[in-house]
């Protein structure tokens, strides 16, 4: 899934090939992707694109006041496409394409909306405001604005009894962190995810505030300027535990695990993390009884 510092990228990119632009034609191809129907996804012809901005891992395209607002949820991406065709392509159930934007322009360029796999979560809004989208509207600060200093995240993690894993990819208390980005972020502060947020101590909340400050900045330095077809690729390369069960750990070498949930799991270093001690998995102990 792109996270902040994909989504940031794919902002940067569209920004450079979009804004100024007038868009042709929005053609939704997956109807359950577009999740408004008010402005109609019509209304968008015509209209010139001003800025590209995001809202945590939303991409927010304005053009001519309203907003196509995008969330690309776990499988969802972006394509950018040249001479691209004037009638919409049929849906099928191997289609992974949900929605084309065609612009004006001899080279019929725009891009493409695509969703890999069967559990659909792409979603599309059509909205006067960016703050229509329930989705938007409840997001918590974001952690690469400038004014999101240590006092704002001590607070943010005060009387929090959630395990910290949970509480950094929750997108009410901190907007673009998933679930890769919380794995490398507490493995750079070297904290175990099953700790409770309020236990934090002053030194242990000023160390996960940094580490996450820096792993976010180093993924955004890393992706800036890329196209938006070498992002998945990048995110992977730069990621230390996330998707890594297995593998040595790049600091201390110990080997990376895992633990499962029922629709996600998370992964860890044991050495820099928790003491040496391996996480309790509790699907895996309810197995063994
Ligand atoms: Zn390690």
């Amino acid at each position: 899934m792109p996270e902040l510092p994909e989504v940031e990228a794919l902002t940067a990119y569209l920004s450079q090939r979009l804004t100024g632009r007038v868009i042709a034609e929005v053609q939704p191809v997956a109807i359950s992707a577009l999740k408004t129907y008010d402005p109609p996804v019509t209304a968008l012809a015509g209209r010139t694109v001003g800025p590209v901005v995001r809202h945590g891992k939303f991409l927010d395209i304005e053009a001519g006041g309203l907003h196509l607002v995008v969330h690309l949820a776990r499988a969802g991406w972006l394509r950018w496409k040249e001479g691209l065709p004037p009638l919409p392509p049929r849906p099928s159930a191997r289609n992974p394409l949900a929605l084309r934007v065609r612009l004006e322009g001899p080279e019929a360029d725009g891009f493409d909306l695509t969703e890999a796999g069967t559990r659909k979560g792409l979603a599309v809004y059509v909205v006067r405001e960016a703050a229509e989208v329930p989705g938007v509207a409840r997001l918590g600060p974001d952690p690469l604005d400038p004014g999101f200093d240590l006092a704002r995240f001590r607070a943010l993690l005060s009387g929090e009894r959630r395990r910290i894993k949970g509480v950094l990819r929750d997108q009410g208390v901190l907007a673009g962190v998933g679930n890769a980005y919380s794995d490398e972020v507490l493995h750079a502060a070297r904290m175990s995810p099953y700790k409770l947020a309020a236990d934090l101590s002053d030194e242990e909340t000023a160390r996960l505030f940094e580490a996450l400050g820096t792993t976010l900045r180093e993924a955004v330095e890393r992706s800036r300027g890329l196209a938006a077809g070498e992002l998945k690729a990048e995110k992977k390369l730069g990621l230390r535990v996330h998707g890594r069960t297995g593998q040595p750990c790049p600091v201390c070498g110990d080997t990376v695990r895992e633990v499962s949930f029922a629709d996600s799991s998370l992964q860890y270093c044991p050495t820099c993390q928790t003491g040496g001690r391996p996480l309790a998995d509790r699907r895996l102990s309810r197995l063994l009884k």
